[in-house]
């Protein structure tokens, strides 16, 4: 290829009339092309490399992507509105100076004239990260698409291209089924393309294989079609919240969307770092109706906040969504995207899908001797990111100040449901909660990426917490 011709021997003859021997240089060259050859493997192979990139070699690729947008063309006359001109170089620095963005009016894969180099980076991103997912945990997946955007802006947009993608009328089909997610902005995202939520309530219980959690009973979910089956359009199910809440039962949803000719879009926000949520979609796409599926990349793969995933086991669906996409777009997004993918490498992102199975039972192991010593118990569901204990012992002036002290204490991320105050978070009804002798929880995670230092010095505080009541 092209890019192998440019450090070939000819190359190295221009070094001839320095006074370095022949054969020196030929010996030479053969280890100067071995810096190249990374760049020329992923290029040919597309996929993310097994091993991870140091960040030299990081910096080398996207330079010479840089060479390819024409705000770097130093002989080019730039006489247009939009020219990648920015007020200062550190601008550069903060978008690895892809100034250019990516996207053209209307459809954010459209390669973009000025920005040869931030297009092949944008593509050659969503390949690797495509392969990514499908070698960790599904394998039917067949396009995905890096966006600059949350979860739940996401979960609009690739609404909206399926819509368009199916011909469905949203003014005449507004309704839009969730199951119950405790989270705002899935439901903002959802109205601000004129959707309508019903939402499916969550139920505390056991399901059939006797698991405790809250659930969402595909009885329930037919009866809400039910009422309103001339005007429903769509289903967003979910993999992936704070315990007591368990992942949905995505293969019975995506039958349903099947049989009822739905759109299905299942929010995954953090699902790709567990395998069983994987196993889940895998399934749900081989036995019924998935058209996308989100995820977030700073939960998912460790980059700033700012970007999405949206995968699908359709890749003309992918083109849809990516033509809903209204104009041109950050690269920050993508290019941080690709830096987290080749700075782990697939070994190293497996590696820390072990090391989160291990820590998810480290938190286990140690709120659950925490939860006897203060005659509490765990909430046994099968949540594989996070942990619930119960509050029983405590009313409800204590459990605010049992997340004010936690706070106090420096401990960021654990969630405090006090069912007194509201049963937000709980992804069901107060009723239930009480029905089910719930009582208000602490949640915590053992997310892709914690340390385990940091489990067990929660759990510390959390105790001290405890006694801090008392005093
Ligand atoms: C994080 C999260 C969201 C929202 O994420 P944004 O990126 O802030 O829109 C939505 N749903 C679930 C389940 C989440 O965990």
């Amino acid at each position: 290829m092209a890019l192998k011709k440019m450090w070939d021997k000819n190359f190295f003859k221009k070094f001839a009339h320095l006074g370095v021997p022949d054969h020196m240089l030929s010996r030479s060259s053969i280890g100067f092309q071995a810096h190249w050859k990374f760049i020329t493997n992923i290029l040919d192979q597309r996929s993310l490399p097994e091993d991870p990139w140091d960040e030299p070699k990081i910096k080398q690729l996207l330079t010479l992507l840089n060479y390819l947008d024409s705000d770097k063309d130093p002989g080019s006359i730039r006489i247009g509105e939009r020219e990648g001109r920015i007020a200062t170089p550190y601008l550069g620095d903060l978008c690895a100076n892809f100034c250019h963005g990516v996207g053209r009016s209307g459809n954010l894969t459209a390669a973009q004239p000025k920005a040869a180099g931030a297009s092949l980076m944008q593509n050659l991103t969503n390949k690797l990260v495509l392969s990514l997912i499908t070698s960790v945990g599904i394998p039917n997946l067949k396009g995905a698409l890096t966006v600059p955007m949350g979860t739940g802006m996401s979960i609009a947009l690739a609404l909206r291209g399926c819509l368009n993608h199916f011909g469905v009328d949203i003014h005449r089909h507004p309704d839009i089924l969730m199951t119950q997610v405790d989270h705002n902005s899935p439901h903002k995202g959802i109205e601000f393309i004129g959707g309508q939520i019903q939402t499916i309530p969550g139920k505390f219980g056991r399901n059939h294989y006797a698991e405790e959690g809250v659930f969402v009973d595909i009885e329930d979910l037919q009866q809400v079609y039910e009422s309103r089956r001339n005007s429903v359009s769509a289903i967003v199910s979910n993999s992936a919240f704070f315990a007591p809440r368990v992942p949905d039962n995505l293969k019975q949803i995506a039958k349903f969307a099947q049989e009822h000719n739905l759109i299905h879009i299942i929010n995954n926000a953090y699902g790709i770092q567990s395998k069983k949520i994987s196993t889940l979609i895998r399934k749900a796409i081989d036995a019924g109706r998935v058209d996308a599926i989100i995820q977030s990349t700073d939960k998912c793969f460790m980059t700033p906040v700012g970007g999405a995933v949206i995968t699908s086991p359709r890749e003309e669906i992918i083109t849809s969504i990516s033509q809903a996409y209204a104009g041109r777009a950050s690269a920050s997004p993508v290019v941080q995207l690709l830096v987290s993918l080749l700075s782990m490498g697939k070994s190293g992102y497996r590696k820390r899908m072990e090391e989160q199975l291990k820590n998810r039972l480290l938190l286990d192991q140690q709120m659950l001797s925490l939860a006897n010593s203060h005659h509490e118990r765990l909430i046994t569901c099968n949540n594989p990111v996070s942990c619930a204990m119960t509050l029983s012992q405590l009313n409800s002036d204590q459990i605010t100040k049992l997340g004010g002290f936690l706070y106090n204490m420096r401990v960021t991320g654990p969630r405090v449901v006090n069912i007194h105050q509201s049963e937000f978070g709980t992804c069901t009804t107060k009723d239930q909660m009480m029905d089910a002798a719930i009582d208000s929880y602490i949640v915590m995670n053992a997310a892709i990426g914690v340390d385990p230092i940091h489990i067990s010095e929660a759990i510390i505080r959390l105790d001290k917490a405890f006694s801090q009541l008392d005093e």
